[in-house]
């Protein structure tokens, strides 16, 4: 076995493809030294080491010394002295190099090497005592609180006592004599432990950094992202250099281009006279490495201004470890009496619009190709481009975290009612809808509110769909929220809020916050644009948007939907009057009574589908017939029946006795979708007049041709949507021997339910396309209620039951074999057929990575996703 992997400037032995056995840093430092950049020379041991020290209860591998030795030979040589040398001593740096930069591998050593007698060396070889007692104290600091699990604020503690003691303030002013009794004290703290040996420092350090891969720390951030426990960490032992060795040095951070703007420019702090952790510790205010970097706010100096050979140095290592590696780079870098020293680059975090500029970018400059340059966004990211944003600065209150069900962040103050929504609108006050639950009584107020709150509901429950069709922020099913509408009030983790309280929801995270948190202003660039072009012209699957509303139509044209692949007809009659009209619909107990509601209907049909088919001018327009859950159609309050029983001349509380039956136990298995047009067939003529005049009208007016489609929901059998076929036609008829003007349209059906997959090729005889429903067909599979699943859905995930919410990433084992096998009994069937999903899976990028691979023709989804799809479809294609 191979375990020590040397390197200087010019060489190494191995490299990025050797990334799980020398860690991010190892690697990185190899391959800046291969480049020719300035590194200190060192060596790299290998991440076997530490799996076999984990495996046998501790035990160094055998062969490990003498590889060490040998590497520490090498190093001497390289440096021009060795370490122990005791006239000269090298000193060492001693880090943990994880496969992935883990924030919680702590186990960094610096100065190994000092002890009692070598201190005096350094300090007349550099001819600066002060340094040499300040590197002797950093590595008995840093040795006890790695090796020797002391904390720092032990050591902090008595410095800070000792300069209050002597009147200091800053740690400058104190002499080598101070150094020498604070270190006095610190060797008491470390109960007089702290080795003597060189060589056993190393090895106690060696051996810290391999026990620092289980520390509880980073165990909690491999669980976070994902990381596999078992590759270990691999150890960098690297020559010191000195960035607190006066004036002419210091150490920084630095980001090849701007990780929050993505502009290329060279971007980072310096901390003048500091070593190692300085510049993050935040005890003194660090310096912008660029002049033009400082902003509005005058800075002390900057590194381009103070030390402008090294900020040359530094901008042309940036370059090329940008250039080599191609992308953005974080790096750690020191500055020795005026000479700048590389000890690690990684791939840089960056802001999502900072992402896309920089792909942009790299790929405008040549650097990257156009497919890289797609794969570099993270789909879902793109949500934080088209909505307001958390403040990463900030740090609110949070009181609550629930589902993340429609993404964005708002803010105003809380109100309980849509009469409160909307009354706050219209003084110009920002509000949030907090309710149990919502219904469609509370479309209204949803729309009046910057954002929404429930205490239930999952994430396809009506809030969360509503919402993210509005693209309204909305946080659903948030924990330990009692709220009491008769109070006005809500209670969660013991405090209390009334309305009037400011809250803020962000429904990207599922947090609820007190207060009014900064927020960040969504922005479409130039490169968003050209992003998605570049998506467009590789991706296969089509994308429509589920849109019902002019304003949905208008935003799903704007984010590059390719026509509206579901507009639910209830969702229409949600806003004014109209819900009485169609609660009047409903109620009726006869016939004659449901005409005279539904001819109420017609022409408010009629004016929406013809604005819907002039906007979307000429691409499909898929129509859903009536689908309404009843239960969120039928009165709650008496004052709601009131106005039914008024439009009905209906006597109250025979009409209040009529909703009590038609109260449904399972009502998202009960009286919806089809079944509604098979029981009252009316229903379906008043609809595909309404649709057939719509597109008559729209058609002379735009003078393009519409494209129709009527999409029959929630079917089980090819004779549902036979006896809904005959209907419409029939209409087709009429219409046409009315305005002497043929109808053209296709009809299709959604596959919502398991039967309807299974017979997909028999519905398929019947219908030009079907549309996957996965919101009803992930609840009728699973068996699990779309509106209640928020209360043990998480268990579920969280215990490992399902990997993810169904509900949002579509469940491909199960769900997605039903799916599979109705398109292909469709195309069996009807080879010419048109594939859709027009369920919210349809803007989830892992579900559509799999509707791609079934060769789905398309994928419909809420507007403000649509960017999303398009990217994750044009990704699936790559
Ligand atoms: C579905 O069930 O997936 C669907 C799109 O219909 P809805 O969400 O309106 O039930
Ligand atoms: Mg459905």
């Amino acid at each position: 076995t191979k375990w020590c992997y040397s390197f200087r400037q010019g060489e190494a032995e191995g490299g990025a493809a050797l990334g799980d056995v020398l860690g991010s840093k190892g690697a990185g430092l190899a391959e800046m030294a291969r480049l020719g950049l300035p590194v200190p020379p060192g060596f790299t041991i290998s991440s076997d080491a530490c799996r076999y020290f984990h495996a046998h209860s501790g035990q160094m591998p055998p062969g490990l010394t003498e590889a060490v030795d040998a590497a520490l030979a090498k190093l001497a040589a390289d440096a021009g002295h060795a370490f122990g040398d005791p006239k000269w001593p090298l000193l060492v740096a001693v880090r943990p190099s994880g496969r992935v930069s883990t924030p919680g591998l702590m186990g960094t050593a610096l100065n190994i090497g000092l002890n009692d007698q070598t201190v005096t060396a350094l300090a007349s070889t550099c001819g600066d005592e002060v340094f040499a007692y300040d590197c002797y104290r950093r590595l008995v600091e840093l040795f006890c609180c790695v090796a020797l699990d002391h904390e720092h604020y032990e050591f902090e503690e008595a410095l800070d006592k000792h300069k209050e003691a002597k009147g200091y303030v800053r740690d400058a002013e104190l002499s080598a004599a101070d150094w020498r009794e604070v270190l006095g004290i610190y060797f008491e703290i470390g109960k007089g432990r702290f080795p003597q040996d060189p060589r056993e420092q190393l090895w106690a350090a060696i051996r810290a950094a391999f026990l620092s891969w289980h520390s509880p720390r980073a165990q909690a951030y491999r669980a976070l992202h994902d990381i596999a426990e078992d590759i270990g960490a691999a150890v960098v032992v690297q020559a010191m250099v000195f960035g607190n060795i006066g004036g002419e040095s210091g150490a920084g951070v630095a980001f090849s281009r701007n990780p929050a703007t993505g502009a290329r420019e060279l971007f980072g702090e310096f901390l003048p006279n500091a070593q190692g952790d300085d510049v993050t510790s935040g005890l003194r205010t660090p310096w912008p490495i660029r002049e033009s970097a400082i902003g509005g706010k005058p800075a002390a100096g900057s590194l381009e201004a103070s030390l402008p050979k090294a900020f040359t140095e530094l901008d042309r290592c940036a370059g090329c470890v940008e250039r080599h590696y191609r992308d953005m780079q974080n790096m750690e870098f020191t500055v020795e009496a005026g000479r700048l020293w590389m000890l690690q680059t990684k791939s840089g975090r960056r802001t999502t619009t900072a992402a896309l500029k920089i792909a942009i970018d790299m790929a405008n400059e040549g650097l990257i190709d156009r497919e890289a340059a797609l794969n570099r966004i993270e789909p879902a990211s793109l949500d934080q481009l088209l909505h307001p944003t958390i403040d990463p600065s900030d740090r609110p209150l949070v009181l609550a975290s629930g589902l993340p069900a429609s993404p964005g962040a708002a803010c105003g103050e809380i109100v309980f009612s849509n009469r409160d929504a909307e009354s706050s609108a219209a003084l110009g006050r920002k509000a949030i809808l907090v309710r149990i639950e919502t219904s469609p009584d509370d479309i209204a107020g949803m729309h009046a509110a910057e954002g929404v709150l429930t205490a239930r509901g999952g994430m396809t429950s009506h809030a969360a769909v509503v919402a993210r069709g509005m693209g309204k922020p909305c946080v659903t099913a948030a924990t330990g929220l009692r709220i009491d509408y008769e109070d006005q009030s809500f209670t969660v983790g013991g405090r209390r809020f009334v309305k009037g309280d400011v809250i803020t929801v962000d429904g990207s995270s599922g947090k609820v916050m007190a207060g009014a948190v900064r927020m960040l202003r969504p922005a479409l660039t130039g490169e968003f644009a050209t992003l998605m072009d570049w998506a467009d012209r590789v991706r296969r699957l089509r994308v429509r948007a589920n849109a019902e509303t002019p304003s949905d139509a208008r935003a799903a044209l704007k984010f590059g939907a390719e026509g509206i692949g579901l507009a639910r007809t209830e969702h229409m009659f949600f806003e004014g009057e109209r819900i009485v009209a169609v609660r009047e619909m409903i109620l009726a107990d006869n016939a004659a009574g449901r005409r005279a509601a539904l001819a109420k209907l017609l022409p408010m049909q009629r004016e929406d589908f013809k604005e819907l088919f002039e906007i979307m001018a000429g691409l499909p327009v898929t129509i859903r017939l009536l689908d309404p859950p009843l239960h969120e159609f039928l009165p709650k309050t008496d004052a709601e029946l009131a106005s039914v029983a008024k439009a009905l001349g209906a006597d109250a509380a025979k009409l209040n006795k009529r909703a009590q039956e038609l109260a449904e136990s399972n009502p998202m298995l009960g009286f919806r979708g089809v079944r509604l047009a098979v029981a009252f067939p009316e229903i379906v003529d008043m609809q595909a007049r309404a649709i057939f005049e719509a597109a008559i009208e729209a058609a002379i007016e735009t003078g393009r041709a519409t494209h129709v489609e009527i999409m029959v929901p929630l079917v089980f059998a090819k004779a549902e949507l036979d006896l809904v076929k005959a209907r419409v036609e029939a209409t087709a008829k009429a219409v046409e021997l009315e305005t002497g003007i043929a109808s053209r349209y296709r009809i299709g059906a959604m596959i919502e339910l398991p039967r309807a997959a299974l017979l997909a090729g028999e519905i398929a005889r019947s219908a030009e396309f079907l549309s996957f429903g996965t919101n009803d067909l992930t609840q009728t599979t699973l068996g699990i209620s779309r509106d209640d699943a928020g209360a043990f859905l998480r268990s579920y995930v969280a215990k490992g039951v399902l990997p993810t919410d169904p509900f949002v990433t579509l469940d491909v084992a199960g769900v997605g074999e039903l799916i599979a096998l109705g398109c292909e009994r469709a195309r069996q069937a009807r080879p010419d057929i048109t594939l859709g999903v027009c369920g919210e899976h349809g803007g989830d990028p892992d579900s559509i990575a799999f509707f791609d691979r079934i060769g789905v023709d398309y994928v419909s989804c809420s507007p403000f996703r649509a960017p999303i799809a398009r990217l994750a479809a044009a990704q699936t294609a790559l």
